[in-house]
């Protein structure tokens, strides 16, 4: 999970944002006026501003694995924000699924584009956890099941991208080439941005090797 920040809004949510609420508000059960933030418009907007990957377990998105426009507040118990900009990012159906309606307003479920998240989950290798104490925290993780349990083609896949990350390490590390030895050391630059599939994992496995 990493911190992101929230694009401008796409003209056509900012400008209609009302009609939509009020259109749906007449006709509550039609599909089309229900799931107007399917626009490609929106779409394409949230899958921009996360690097087309999920705000919260950041798997990569693409043609098989679209992922869903999620509503951080569930437009459930929150209908009038169904079509806020601000309350829309884009998660993998996995994560979307487990998050389901939560809905507290005494412990907000974490929100990528508004709270300090990287300050507040840690990554064990696959594994997520959260600072002690921090209930919002282990909230999240829990209801991600980020923690590993019953997500185990995420934890392998992340297994996967540590094996490339120590295979990387030990190529700089060992390294007497100047050249070659900078070319690693991008690489593994590269691996903890932001567009990179979990990065915030890699990111702290870099630190913890002082690399970064
Ligand atoms: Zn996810």
């Amino acid at each position: 999970m990493r911190n992101l920040t929230k694009a401008i809004a796409p003209a056509v949510i900012a400008d209609n944002e009302q009609a939509w609420l009020e259109q749906l508000a007449e006709e509550p059960d039609n599909a089309t006026r229900k799931t107007r933030y399917r626009h490609p418009e929106i779409k394409a907007a949230i899958r921009d501003e996360a690097y087309n990957k999920c705000i919260y377990c950041e798997s990569k998105l693409g043609h098989n694995t679209p992922g869903d426009v999620e509503h951080i507040k569930p437009s459930s118990t929150r209908p009038h924000l169904r079509f806020n900009w601000r309350n829309l990012g884009l998660a993998c159906t996995e994560c979307n699924r487990r998050k389901g309606v939560y809905d507290n307003d005494e412990i907000p479920f974490l929100n990528p584009f508004e709270d300090d998240v990287e300050a507040r989950v840690l990554h064990y290798g696959p594994i997520m956890s959260w600072v002690n104490g921090d209930q919002a925290a282990e909230i999240a993780i829990r209801k991600l099941e980020l923690h590993g349990y019953n997500r185990e083609q995420l934890v392998i896949r992340k297994i996967e991208r540590i094996h490339e990350v120590d295979r990387l390490m030990t190529l700089y590390q060992g390294c007497g080439n100047e050249v070659l030895k900078e070319m690693y050391y991008l690489q593994l630059i590269d691996m903890a941005e932001l567009p990179s599939e979990f990065s915030g994992m890699v990111k702290s496995i870099l630190e913890r090797n002082g690399i970064l």
